[in-house]
């Protein structure tokens, strides 16, 4: 009896103190962004410095947000973007979240604004080095083309129904994800970005209480990168 109880103080006290870790006042959830980078407005744009990036998704970002759907941003002018605390993390990067601005650079702008805009409005829960961290484990955790793939929808130029996209990326990860699209050259719909919802921990994939505005046609063309 007495090794019983012990057991169930050595489990209980950690679970209790990792849910407190986990509770934030100043957001809700986080959406986990995801961009495609053969988008024509991508296209047009340049290649980091390290040069063409895989033909896959790249993150855009992790992004403090409110159930009411506003989202708090720029929040400490104190702590901005420092590339000294994660000089470990830069090659999975410029890998995992390349940059298509102009003129051609090597994404430090680019970091230095997701952490300055988003980033600096988790950290009661991350600081910058978990919070690149973070994002990056999130990114491994998710094979989204793969996950299209399976279901037959390629970036090939095709345009594909886009609740049979939706319905490819929830069998293959396990999660609703939200779909964004701009227009191509002739005004067609095309995929831009992928959004999950994330739980304030920057950990676990949760279910979306709340979409973005997707702006998709019911048919959204998969460019090819
Ligand atoms: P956010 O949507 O995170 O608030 O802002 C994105 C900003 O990052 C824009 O100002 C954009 O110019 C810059 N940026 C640099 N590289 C990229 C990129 O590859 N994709 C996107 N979406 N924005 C980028």
């Amino acid at each position: 009896m007495k090794t019983y109880d012990f057991a169930m103080v050595k489990i209980l006290v950690p679970v209790s103190y990792l849910s407190v870790l986990c509770v934030s006042q100043d957001f809700d959830f986080f959406y986990f962004v995801q961009q495609w980078p053969g988008d024509t407005k991508k296209k047009s744009c340049c290649y980091p410095k390290s040069g063409k990036p895989a033909a896959d998704f790249g993150v855009h970002g992790l992004w403090p947000n409110f159930n009411n759907g506003s989202y708090p941003s720029d929040c400490d002018p104190n702590n901005p973007y420092d590339q000294s605390q994660i000089l470990d993390l830069i090659g999975c990067m410029e890998e995992e979240w390349p940059t298509f601005s102009c003129p051609s650079n090597n994404g430090t702008k680019f970091w230095a604004h997701e952490w300055n805009k988003h980033g600096t409005c988790s950290k009661s829960v991350l600081d910058q080095h978990d919070y690149f961290q973070a994002t990056l484990n999130l990114k491994k955790k998710v094979d989204l083309l793969q996950a299209l793939q399976t279901a037959g929808i390629e970036p090939n130029g095709t345009f594909y129904k886009l609740d049979n996209i939706g319905e490819a990326i929830k069998n293959g990860i396990g999660y609703t994800p939200g779909i964004t699209c701009n227009g191509d050259a002739s005004g067609h719909s095309q995929l831009h970005e992928i959004y999950f919802c994330v739980d304030t921990c920057g950990s676990n994939f949760i279910e979306c209480s709340l979409f973005p505005n997707g702006r998709c046609s019911s048919e959204v063309e998969f460019p090819s990168f």
